[in-house]
């Protein structure tokens, strides 16, 4: 791709190289190798988020009148690959992803004036409220209920699956407040603070040993009307609105291609079993062909949605394609990954994953990963819209069936 950018291009691609050379320190490429889930450790993500807020380049996809970069989509795609071949830390960003572009469609300026500097600085951490117990796939069948008391809403029941809810300093959520008629048109958006009285989290600790995830209670929980994005009862077209665009933007394939020559290294430091690396035994070489042929698949979907964005147009389906297959393709890189380092991968040792712990681990360095991603990556087809789900969508609405 990089033989055909044009000339502006080529000087944004080598001033992004020249910032990342001067700013990725030791530390945050540890922090980044030793990521194993969607996004690098909390602190070691923070520093490199000011880092780019200071820069100005953390909302990259936010209008400049917002404090954005405002890039084009293809300065967006070169700036994203250029972090992953750089090793930047994976961020935990959904103020900047889903967060900022809902305030500025749909919000009050009152609120954009409350929240999106946080946003931009970095002081404001926003975790995602949507799915509930008995509500993912089908998230309009979601119950916790926010019942009007003068000016504010008290809410009541339990939101789960919340990534980074124990370090989040606000959140988003779709809440129920009135069931009486069609499910959509009884829900609500609201944002609020994590530490508002009556508002629990507790973690859930993945089968890695990661904890990313939480359960959140809200006891009484009290919300200013205030905080109401949108109407009463318009949450669904709220937070619907986004949803697409989030999907498309779900999947990089730098990610996945850095993923690639990762495994290819690793494969090379593996021993075969019969003389000579895992790189010379050709049953392991075909599967690797086999995973980068599907790569390159993948990828020109990618330059299909990201052509459609660049000119201005919706991409449409394509991006539930590319968030299906995007997906699938991490996971069956991760698999081979697990494959190859075989025993290796078996001893759980989360502590050696902190990047501040300098704790001792067992077997090899390259190795120290391989199974803590391969096991968090099974989760790449179910958050965004699980695969099933997307190919009955496309069945439905591309193929007619
Ligand atoms: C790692 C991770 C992070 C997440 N982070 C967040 C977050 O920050 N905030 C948040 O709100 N949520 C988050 N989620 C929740 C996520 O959105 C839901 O897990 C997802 O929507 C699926 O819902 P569910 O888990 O209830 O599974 P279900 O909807 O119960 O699905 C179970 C299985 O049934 C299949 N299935 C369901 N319906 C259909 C159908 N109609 N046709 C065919 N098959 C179907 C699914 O594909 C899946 O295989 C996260 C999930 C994960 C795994």
């Amino acid at each position: 791709m990089h033989a055909h950018l044009p000339a502006d291009a080529i000087r944004f691609r080598d001033q992004v190289r020249e910032f990342l050379r001067e700013h990725l320190d030791d530390e945050l490429r540890n922090a980044a190798r030793l990521t194993t889930g969607v996004h690098t450790e909390i602190e070691a993500g923070q520093r490199w988020y000011r880092i780019l807020a200071r820069q100005g380049w953390i909302a990259n996809t936010w209008p400049e009148a917002y404090g954005g970069t405002g890039w084009n989509a293809l300065e967006r795609y070169i700036f994203g690959i250029e972090c992953f071949k750089a090793g930047a830390p994976l961020l935990f960003n959904g103020g900047i992803r889903h967060l900022g572009p809902i305030l500025m469609a749909e919000g009050t300026e009152a609120q954009r004036e409350k929240y999106l500097p946080g946003i931009l600085c970095g002081e404001h951490i926003w975790c995602q409220g949507y799915s509930e117990p008995g509500a993912g796939s089908d998230l309009a069948a979601l119950k916790l209920k926010a019942e009007r008391q003068g000016d504010h809403y008290v809410l009541n029941g339990s939101k789960i699956w919340t990534t980074g809810a124990h370090f989040a300093t606000h959140m988003f959520a779709l809440v129920r407040t009135d069931d009486s008629g069609a499910r959509q048109s009884g829900i609500t958006f609201l944002l609020l603070e994590m530490t508002t009285p009556g508002l629990e989290v507790q973690p859930i600790i993945s089968i890695s040993g990661d904890h990313e995830l939480n359960q959140v209670f809200f006891n009484d929980v009290r919300v200013p009307v205030a905080n109401r994005v949108g109407t009463e009862g318009d949450g669904w077209r709220v937070a619907k609105s986004l949803m697409q665009h989030a999907r498309s933007n779900n999947v990089n394939t730098g990610w996945v291609r850095e993923a690639l020559a990762r495994l290819r290294r690793l494969a090379g430091q593996e021993a075969s079993g019969q003389g000579g690396s895992l790189c010379e035994d050709a049953a392991f070489r075909r599967k690797l062909a086999e995973a980068e042929i599907f790569l390159e698949r993948v990828t020109v979907l990618e330059l299909r949605v990201l052509a459609a964005t660049h000119k201005g147009d919706s991409p449409g389906a394509i991006s539930s394609v590319l968030k299906t297959l995007g997906s699938e393709v991490k996971q069956q890189i991760t698999e081979l990954a697990a494959q190859a380092v075989a025993w290796y991968g078996l001893p759980f040792q989360p502590e050696a994953l902190n990047p501040y712990a300098e704790s001792p681990f067992v077997g090899p360095a390259h190795a120290l990963t391989a199974l803590p991603t391969y096991l968090n990556e099974r989760a790449a087809t179910i958050y965004s819209g699980a695969s099933e789900v997307q190919r009955d969508v496309l069945a439905k609405r591309v193929l007619g069936l």
